[in-house]
């Protein structure tokens, strides 16, 4: 694979490696202005650095994981659970149709969450492979600051920077969907 720095929009090769820039999590420009000291207005030039939207815009996309689910989910099986135990005890009380059929519902609910929560990982389990595509992708690109560009080093493919274009195209390259 032949690395190509130079940014394929204005033939800049200064630059920067997309991965160095987020994880840094700043960019630095060039600002200028007027500041009014004794009596006289003087204009200044000065190096400006942000905690910025640029890391933002240049994100990789987060690994999808189903831990969430997976908790939320197995809290309400116990639960279920423990509820239908509850009302299995009720059995010999009067109220036998209810106690049976508060039994049914909970563990009804409990296996039906079970599913979910299977559903969820396997949903996981095939977008991982598509979201290690997406990152050997991400980590092929380059900044140009210059032309406010972002390229593939190999492909030499190129975009506009902002989060949108970067999600559209790694979606493209991977199949990954962000959302
Ligand atoms: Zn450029």
């Amino acid at each position: 694979m032949a690395i190509n720095i130079e940014c394929p929009v204005c033939g800049n090769t200064s630059g920067k490696k997309v991965s160095a820039i987020v994880a840094a999590g700043t960019s630095s420009g060039t600002g200028s202005g007027s500041v009014y000291v004794n009596d006289e207005w003087h204009n200044v030039t000065t190096n400006v650095n942000t905690k910025t939207s640029l890391a933002v815009d240049l994100s990789p996309p987060p690994e999808p994981n189903s831990a969430v689910l997976s908790c939320i989910g197995t809290i309400g099986i116990i639960f279920s659970a423990l509820t239908g135990i509850v009302s299995f005890m009720f059995l010999n009380s009067e109220d036998t149709g209810f106690a049976i059929g508060m039994m049914l519902f909970c563990w009804g609910l409990g296996a039906v969450l079970a599913l979910l929560i299977r559903v969820g990982n396997a949903k996981v389990g095939k977008q991982l492979p598509l979201w290690e595509r997406a990152m050997e992708c991400w980590d092929q690109l380059y900044y140009c600051d210059q032309s406010d560009t972002v390229f593939n080093s190999v492909t030499n493919e190129h975009f506009p920077r902002s989060r949108w274009a970067m999600e559209n195209y790694l979606e493209s390259k991977s199949g990954f969907k962000l959302k």
